[in-house]
């Protein structure tokens, strides 16, 4: 009897240190306001990077580019101007994921310098039926303009990583980053002067059209409800679970400025249950 009541004990004491240590912990550094916590993203990591499902949506998305490519051009009764597609980059033809999985791994939030950092790598991936998809737009006529909110010091480093996977007109003249706006119109808009756009590429909505830029969630809703016959039609969107607009502008309310702790707060506030 002696000896279980001393062993009780000897788990309790065990077990209180451990509680104490851990709760003291966090608490401070939650009072100093200086953790960051990347567990929330994982799952949107580990979904890209491993489920074959994602790579099945990315043939899906490309598979029905070509269709509606084949389709556009079987009924084109000539144009004035040369034929473009638009696309973005990050996570419609190149493979960010290593990048999100690095601030993971370092409990890290975004920060410019480590974005440099994996871009200058050149070590992006294609995305799955991309590079296909681009080689063969070309082989029928139609060029491709890239239209990405890379950072313009960014250029060489992505040109050379594109063409290092075979991307077609990955060259300074079709690759236009982002200068001194993020907003894409502009950029779309110089395309036109000389092109007629055919199709837009993109895994964020405003890669397709302005009427997306900086909204809150319901209104980026109800706007792709009224345009919703274009999509997998001139506009084809690929999925990215990881980052976009939609946690920014949409979740995060575009705001820049929230501790980690209120990021954590406003995601468990937004999400549905019954
Ligand atoms: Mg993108």
């Amino acid at each position: 009897m002696k000896n279980r009541i001393a062993l009780l004990l000897l788990i309790l004491t065990i077990g209180c240190k451990s509680t104490s240590i851990q709760s003291n912990d966090s608490i401070s550094k939650s009072q100093k306001g200086d953790v960051l916590n990347k567990e929330y993203s994982i799952l949107a990591v580990l979904w890209q990077q491993n489920s074959a499902e994602y790579k099945a949506l990315t043939y899906q998305a490309f598979n029905t580019a070509q269709l509606q490519l084949d389709n556009m051009l079987r009924n084109k009764k000539g144009s004035e101007k040369p034929m473009a597609i638009v696309t973005d980059i990050d996570e419609t033809l190149l493979d960010n994921s290593p990048y999100n999985a690095k601030m993971i791994e370092l409990n890290e939030d975004y920060s410019e310098a480590r974005w440099i950092e994996w871009g200058k790598e050149r070590k992006a991936k294609a995305i799955p039926g991309a590079l296909e998809f681009f080689k063969y737009a070309k082989s029928r006529g139609v060029e491709i303009f890239y239209i990405s909110n890379r950072l313009s010091k960014q250029k060489r480093e992505t040109i050379e990583n594109m063409q290092k996977l075979g991307f077609p007109f990955s060259d300074d003249q079709h690759v236009l980053l982002k200068t001194d706006t993020s907003k894409k119109e502009s950029r779309r808009f110089q395309v036109e002067k000389t092109h007629e756009i055919i199709m837009l590429l993109g895994d964020n909505l405003s890669d397709f059209h302005f009427v997306f830029d900086d909204q809150p969630s319901e209104t980026r809703s109800r706007k792709v409800d009224s345009l919703k016959t274009f999509f997998g039609n001139k506009f084809i969107v690929l999925p990215n679970p990881m980052y976009g607009d939609w946690e920014t502008d949409g979740i995060l309310e575009g705001n820049y400025k929230w501790t980690p702790y209120q990021k954590d707060s406003i995601r468990r506030s937004k999400i549905r249950s019954y």
